[in-house]
């Protein structure tokens, strides 16, 4: 039997039905929506919408994600319209823009921001990225796992979700600000908050990264086992040479959503400004590790630190194609999670071969964007 068919007849990976230019109308609708709230608020609010954002986020990262939201958005209901699907719908949508559009869109004015308004500068970005980058790439080559070349097939396709990764984290901020204004303010239960509040600072770290992982292990589960979610998920295991910048392959669909998850978790919660920055950092490191090229020393192999945290080992076999390491290993953190909930697999080597079974996914980053919202024949 080949693994194919081992995939069909387990029903594993999810499959590909029923498509809809009827999921990217509504979504591109709902992005709309989405647009012109935050436009108008911006625009009606005296200036204490932009000065609430401009606490937590980069005012020039928010309207370049206007831009690309409005873009995108319109293009969708656009694409539809030729194709004369969901004539209401879609011309819905692009009323909705032109809306944006008046209002000032990306331009918006944005009145006062107080002084001292913190800034994260794209040169700045640039040169993050730039030091990262060459730090993973030394360790890489110092402890490699295969010897494998920097620039491997693929690599335009896993650097712009790299960068797109980044600039999106402007828009989740906004989402989960969102969120927790206007849907969720009655889940603030204050003794919790004081609580969590009043922990040390690793205590907090190591909670924020528990109840996160919590919530990761079941939405990837999902994302493995409802078919729906799976077209989305699949283009993160489309991966098939695992390195420091693979990881950052992802829908940014699924992206969103799981990082507005994390994110108003821990809000409500009440984690502390430091706890917070330090989570970030290390659920930054953790994807980078978990993908990477990298070969450990045979400590982190062995118990007790096998049960502990999740290894370059432990996650390569999530990525694996063969069969009995599918649907396996969904923790990012704490691979204790798996053990508990029965879904760990642990050979004692790495696996030889990742991707799709089928190989489905297409390459590039726009096609693998649009991918889940059409047909597979
Ligand atoms: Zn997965
Ligand atoms: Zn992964």
């Amino acid at each position: 039997m080949t693994a194919k068919q081992v995939a069909s007849e387990t029903g594993r990976h999810g499959r590909l039905e029923s498509t809809a230019g009827t999921l990217a109308g509504a979504l591109a609708l709902a992005l709309a929506v989405l647009i012109v709230a935050v436009v108008s608020a911006l625009r009606f609010s005296d200036g204490q919408f932009g000065a609430l954002l401009g606490r937590s986020v980069d005012i020039g990262v928010l309207r370049e994600v206007l831009f690309f939201g409005m873009a995108i958005a319109g293009g969708l209901a656009v694409a539809n319209l030729v194709q004369s699907r969901g004539r209401w719908l879609n011309g819905a949508t692009v009323a909705l823009i032109l809306v944006a559009v008046a209002l000032g869109g990306h331009r918006v004015p944005i009145a006062d921001l107080p002084a001292g308004t913190p800034y994260l500068g794209l040169d700045r970005f640039a040169l993050n990225l730039l030091g990262s980058s060459l730090i993973f790439i030394a360790i890489e080559k110092l402890s490699p796992l295969r010897a494998q070349a920097v620039l491997r097939p693929e690599w335009r396709t896993d650097s712009t979700y790299l960068i797109v990764n980044h600039l999106l984290a402007g828009l989740v901020l906004i989402l989960a600000s969102f969120a927790l204004h206007d849907l969720l303010g009655w889940m603030v239960w204050p003794p919790l908050q004081t609580w969590v509040g009043s922990l040390p600072f690793f205590a907090q770290l190591l909670l924020a990264l528990l109840v996160t992982d919590i919530i990761q292990y079941w939405t990837h589960r999902a994302f493995h086992e409802i078919p729906f979610l799976w077209r989305f998920h699949a283009v993160h295991h489309s991966i098939e040479h695992m390195d420091w910048i693979a990881g950052f392959r992802m829908h940014l669909f699924e992206l969103t959503l799981t990082r507005v998850l994390f994110l108003c978790a821990l809000l409500l919660m009440g984690f502390d400004k430091a706890a917070m920055g330090a989570y970030v950092v290390v659920v930054g490191l953790q994807t980078v590790f978990n993908h990477a090229n990298l070969r450990l020393p045979a400590v982190f192999g062995r118990a007790p630190l096998k049960w502990l945290i999740v290894t370059p080992d432990f996650h390569h076999w999530h990525h694996t194609v063969e069969p009995a390491a599918i649907d396996h290993n969904y923790a990012s953190h704490f691979s204790f999670l798996d053990y508990l909930f029965g879904t760990a697999v642990k050979p004692d080597r790495f696996p030889d071969e990742y991707g799709v079974i089928g190989r489905y996914v297409p390459p590039g980053f726009v096609r693998q964007q649009l991918f889940p919202f059409f047909r597979k024949r």
